[in-house]
């Protein structure tokens, strides 16, 4: 198995070191050629949304990666990367929008945007969960599923082969949600 790994800007590399943990190959996708490269899955990781955005679009990268993920590539997306796959960005425009999902960046104010948790994340039990300036889902519909609820809020759901976090798996030392992304593969 192969994992290509969004490595535009961001937290990348914590997500390669949880893949290496896992013993799982994976290579950074940095440009519009490393999209020939095979690979089976698609992690995108945390970072600035805004700011990947702009740069898939600048490399031409977006429309060739939303077709991907639309056709079943699996797709792992935390924080920022939940927030390309929204369909609906409050306040933003969407990226990808292959998923039933509404989201709210920054959702939790300035003062409030990180912190440490732990909760029940659907068949996974608890997890331990870090947020870092993070979004959360304002709604979910359509295909979509919800898997973990903080405080009232949706921070984690699926639909199909993508999965989304709002906060950051790939900070702790719980390799829990990587290894039921490599699963669904
Ligand atoms: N606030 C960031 C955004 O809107 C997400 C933060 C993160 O990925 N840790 O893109």
């Amino acid at each position: 198995m192969e994992i290509g790994v969004l490595a535009l800007q961001g937290a990348f590399a914590e997500h390669e070191k949880m893949l290496d943990k896992l013993s799982v190959n994976h290579f950074e996708i940095r440009s519009k050629k490393d999209l020939d490269r095979h690979f089976d899955g698609l992690i995108l990781p945390g970072g600035e949304s805004t700011v990947m955005k702009r740069l898939l679009l600048d490399l031409e990268m977006l429309a060739p990666i939303r077709d991907r993920i639309a056709s079943g590539l699996p797709v792992f997306g935390t924080c920022a990367g939940l927030i390309l796959l929204a369909k609906e960005v409050e306040q933003d425009g969407h990226c990808f929008a292959t998923m039933d999902i509404s989201v709210k960046r920054n959702a939790y104010g300035r003062q409030l945007g990180s912190f440490n948790t732990e909760e029940i994340c659907g068949d996974l039990g608890r997890v331990p969960m870090t947020f870092i300036r993070a979004p959360y889902i304002t709604e979910v519909y359509g295909k979509a599923e919800t898997l973990a609820i903080v405080d009232g809020r949706i921070v984690a759901a699926r639909q199909g082969k993508q999965l989304v976090t709002a906060f950051h798996p790939e900070l702790t030392e719980d390799t829990g949600l990587h290894r039921y992304f490599l699963d669904s593969i």
